[in-house]
């Protein structure tokens, strides 16, 4: 076994013990690490969020409340995108209805007007 520079150990997120950071499974336990591929995707999607969130918080600067109804509104907007979504399954999709109706109402109840 070559000890090149550029082979970092890290631990293993099972057994804890050292293993190559090269490595696709630990040697020890032979646990999979768990894929970079996703860590990846959910840091975009959450960078995007964060973004459209600044971006609707920042249009609207006359007052915090304001603010907040712009947000509520485009929360509830992401709800409903993410209700239409063609890969969801019936009950997924009756789930985060629910959950869209939810914040819809509580909308209505603070604000007194439909979002
Ligand atoms: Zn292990």
């Amino acid at each position: 076994m070559k000890t090149g520079e550029c082979m970092a150990l890290v631990a293993c997120y099972e057994c804890k013990k050292e293993i190559s950071s090269e490595a696709p499974s630990c040697p020890h336990c032979g646990a999979k690490k768990p894929s970079n591929v996703k860590t990846y995707l959910l840091g975009t999607v959450g960078v995007i969020i964060a973004w459209a969130i600044y971006a609707v918080s920042s249009t609207d600067t006359s007052s915090p409340e304001a603010r907040e109804k712009m947000n509520a509104q485009a929360a509830i907007e992401k709800c409903w995108e993410t209700q239409r979504r063609e890969s969801l399954d019936a009950g997924q999709k009756q789930f985060l209805a629910g959950v869209c109706e939810g914040m819809e109402s509580k909308y209505t109840a603070k604000y007194g007007t439909n979002p």
